[in-house]
């Protein structure tokens, strides 16, 4: 097959050359329909740019994958940037954590995917159709690694939207047999990588359950948007006096009562509701109940540039009702995970909800994920979490 190429049509090599792994369509020139996940290599007007994977259904019709003429985006390549993200992990992640991010899509080098790896469980989220038509790359790359990493059977997790096959399937290693436990610090905790949220877990938060395990006891603790109650184990474990779960999802909150099980904890003597969080929050406030810590982790409101207005304004909404349960100098800590709200913007909520409900606001603390969770200096979007910790007075 003759080698592929494209063209810049925007000035775009300072910003590829200094690490930003996109290039929208408009930006080049037209790539075959047949090329998706086919390297091309990139020129403008100067030569050589970079090399990239070909996506031209996809909005990115090109990510980057290596600035060096030498080194196209084949088997090599990905088996390479795997290595270095698995010796990255074995420095960055203490050995109780078994559950972290393996591959952080183009922060480690491998645009397209994201892997948790659970245990000997990997599991691989994709963005777009190149990354599924290269997939046999990573299995392969994830086979030939399996002696050092210990990793025995790849899950495929499509994203919401994502047509052409089933949501999740295994595409190489030992069944899984789904849920199983995975430990995290000092607890333990189910994980489905077939029917869970996103991959099974949200590995993103893990340093900060371990925050909120520091700083738990004998507190009153809220946990709203908890899915399978992470938070809530690592307050209850911390030595929280009373920890409250809510989730919309049923199926989570069974989980989060069977997890506080597996942690030694009596699901009974805490409390746990399947209701939307808004609608808790609001009669909670309403009953004039009481907490010391309120923790809110909410879905991305603002998915896209379009709904940063609407999006803001719900997380203003939810940090009010949060605020409003809070003894003075009672702790708020607040999530984002969306990209679109930026750290400045987050903490400007948090200012506004506070001076609408009349209360002082210290910021105590800012944080991301983890450092399993690498950013690019050029690519500021991959900085998506969020997590907010303030004194509430
Ligand atoms: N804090 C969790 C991750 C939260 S993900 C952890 O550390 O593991 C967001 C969660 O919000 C999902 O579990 C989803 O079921 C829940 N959710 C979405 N909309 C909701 C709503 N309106 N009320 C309550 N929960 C909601």
């Amino acid at each position: 097959m003759p080698e592929l190429t494209t063209t810049l049509k925007k000035n775009l090599r300072p910003a590829i050359t200094s690490g930003h792994p996109w290039i929208y369509s408009g930006a080049l020139t037209q790539l075959p329909a047949d090329s998706t996940g086919r390297p091309v290599k990139v020129f403008d007007k100067a030569g050589f740019v970079c090399w990239g994977v070909a996506d031209p259904d996809h909005p990115i019709a090109v990510r980057v994958w290596s600035l060096d003429e030498d080194l196209p985006p084949n088997q090599d390549l990905v088996t390479a940037r795997l290595l270095n993200a698995l010796a990255l992990r074995q420095t960055v992640i203490p050995n109780s954590v078994q559950a972290c991010r393996l591959l952080h899509g183009a922060a480690d080098g491998t645009p397209g995917w994201a892997v948790d790896r659970y245990q000997h469980v990997a599991v691989v989220r994709t963005d777009g159709p190149a990354a599924i038509a290269r997939l046999d790359l990573l299995v392969n790359a994830i086979a030939a690694t399996s002696t050092q990493s210990g990793i025995r059977s790849l899950v495929h997790r499509r994203a919401r939207g994502d047509s052409g096959g089933p949501r999740a399937e295994l595409i190489w290693g030992d069944e899984v047999s789904s849920p199983f436990m995975c430990h995290e610090y000092a607890w333990t905790m189910e994980v489905d990588p077939y029917k869970g949220q996103k991959t099974g877990w949200f590995v993103d938060q893990r340093e900060n359950r371990r925050r909120v395990f520091d700083i738990a006891s004998g507190l009153r603790v809220a946990n709203l948007f908890a899915y399978t109650g992470g938070f809530s184990i690592a307050a209850a474990l911390g030595g929280a006096r009373h920890v409250a779960t809510v989730d919309v999802s049923e199926p989570a909150i069974a989980a989060a009562r069977r997890n506080f099980s597996a942690n030694g904890l009596e699901p009974d003597d805490y409390e746990f509701a399947a209701a939307d969080a808004f609608d808790w929050l609001e009669a909670a406030r309403e009953g004039g109940r009481e907490f010391d810590l309120v923790i809110i982790d909410p879905p991305s409101f603002a998915p896209n540039q379009r709904s940063i207005g609407p999006g803001s304004r719900a997380y203003r909404r939810l940090m009010r009702l949060g605020m409003s349960l809070l003894q003075p100098r009672g702790l708020l800590a607040a999530a984002s995970c969306s990209s679109h709200i930026t750290m400045a913007m987050f903490t400007d909520i948090l200012a506004q909800a506070a001076t609408a409900e009349s209360r002082s606001l210290q910021l105590l603390a800012r944080h991301g994920a983890g450092p399993d969770h690498p950013v690019l200096s050029a690519f500021p979007e991959g900085e998506y979490l969020k997590f907010v910790l303030s004194q509430i007075s």
